[in-house]
């Protein structure tokens, strides 16, 4: 049996000029099997996560065996955001029109229909976990479907739900979902749910940041939240504790506005154990061991430090990098404080920023021009 590979172009949106956006959704299906999905740039200038697609695609395609399962690989997820250029940057956090971040406010089915979702769990709850999970995954496609249906009754489908709904839709029978994204100008990171803290080490990464159980809207949040939930349930209602067999994390691969080939093969090496695991390769498949120690740090350390001052900013430690508590982080100009006194120099301009605690960082804003109150750097507080 060969692997079939498959495409299908959705449409996104119409443009005023008549043209059409799409998205171009490539899947490869072997052995039944695992269902995993992969988007890149739902930020659209998030781009480093389509190279990894590129790769994930030619190592596939020179992989001689037959996968187990379907992996559907969607790049330039939002070309909405991707597109939309302001000189040499790409605006792609935000939509441009209405201000809302592209990765959120997608649709959280169990908070929506919570009616339905406990009415699901006690027809279910002596259900045998594997048909209990496949009825769950056919409760949550009808779910979202009659969601769908029921927004374009009432006309409220806006150009943000447009697009959150069809990779919602895409993902939804998944199970295991990796949602590409970069930084600013930052390290590489990961984002893992609690539950999937122990399964997201199968991910080759450095730094991983645990987040907790609730929904704010964001894509790898409206996966995992609906299987959370369905846990939670059975264990106050029944006392039934479940294995989850779905994780969904978010994959911080280095810095906006960067696609880097050569990078995007060592990306897929990061993600190749997880496939594994998945079991979308055979057990005995041999995968070199990965030289990368995964650190993991819960939420409340992950701070950002604002930016007390306005001015020029010049880092003195890159993304990756630790720091001690003293140590000078990196130098503000200030042009309005450069002082002459008694025909001398008397000041430059230039204050140091020194960390009030150790850490790593992670993210660093992307231009030297820093307005005061500005995210300056995110870090990992030890
Ligand atoms: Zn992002």
């Amino acid at each position: 049996m060969k692997n079939i590979w498959k495409q299908k172009k959705i449409k996104v949106k119409e443009l005023p000029s008549g043209d059409t956006l799409n998205i171009n959704v490539i899947s490869v299906s072997g052995h039944p099997g695992p269902h995993i999905y992969l988007q890149a740039g739902i930020h659209g200038a998030e781009v480093q996560g389509n190279a990894l697609i590129i790769q994930l695609i030619d190592f596939l395609k020179s992989y001689k065996a037959t996968i187990n399962g379907t992996i559907t690989m969607v790049p330039l997820a939002n070309p909405n955001g991707t597109n939309n250029k302001n000189n040499t940057y790409t605006n792609g956090r935000f939509n441009a029109n209405t201000g809302d971040n592209w990765n959120r406010n997608f649709i959280d089915l169990v908070t929506l229909k919570r009616a339905s979702f406990e009415k699901f769990c006690h027809k279910n709850k002596q259900t045998e976990n594997k048909v209990l999970f496949t009825h769950f995954k056919k409760w949550l496609k009808q779910t979202l479907i009659k969601i769908e249906k029921e927004l374009k009754d009432k006309n409220q489908i806006h150009e943000n739900n447009e697009i959150n709904l069809i990779l919602q839709k895409l993902a939804i029978e998944a199970d295991g979902v990796l949602d590409l994204h970069t930084g600013p100008i930052a390290t590489y990171y990961l984002y893992t749910p609690e539950y999937a803290k122990e399964v997201s080490k199968y991910l080759k990464f450095e730094n991983t940041l645990v987040i907790p159980h609730y929904f704010a809207g964001a894509f790898d949040e409206v996966t995992f939240h609906p299987y959370t939930e369905l846990k939670k349930y059975f264990f106050s209602e029944f006392g039934r504790d479940l294995t989850l067999p779905f994780e969904s994390f978010t994959l911080e691969l280095g810095s906006e506005e960067a696609f880097d080939l050569e990078s995007g093969k060592r990306d897929v090496a990061r993600i190749l154990p997880y496939l594994k695991y998945k079991g979308v390769f055979p057990s005995n498949m041999r995968i070199k061991p990965s030289p990368i120690k995964n650190q993991t740090i819960p939420l409340e350390n992950f701070k950002t430090i604002y930016s007390k001052q306005s001015g020029l900013f010049h880092f003195d430690i890159k993304p990756g990098e630790t720091f001690k508590k003293g140590d000078v982080i990196g130098r503000y100009f200030n042009a309005q404080k450069i002082k002459i006194k008694n025909n001398k120099i008397d000041h430059l301009g230039i204050e140091e920023l020194k960390a009030d605690y150790s850490g790593k960082v992670i993210n660093i804003f992307p231009s030297a021009v820093v307005p005061q109150g500005c995210e300056l750097l995110q870090v990992f507080k030890y």
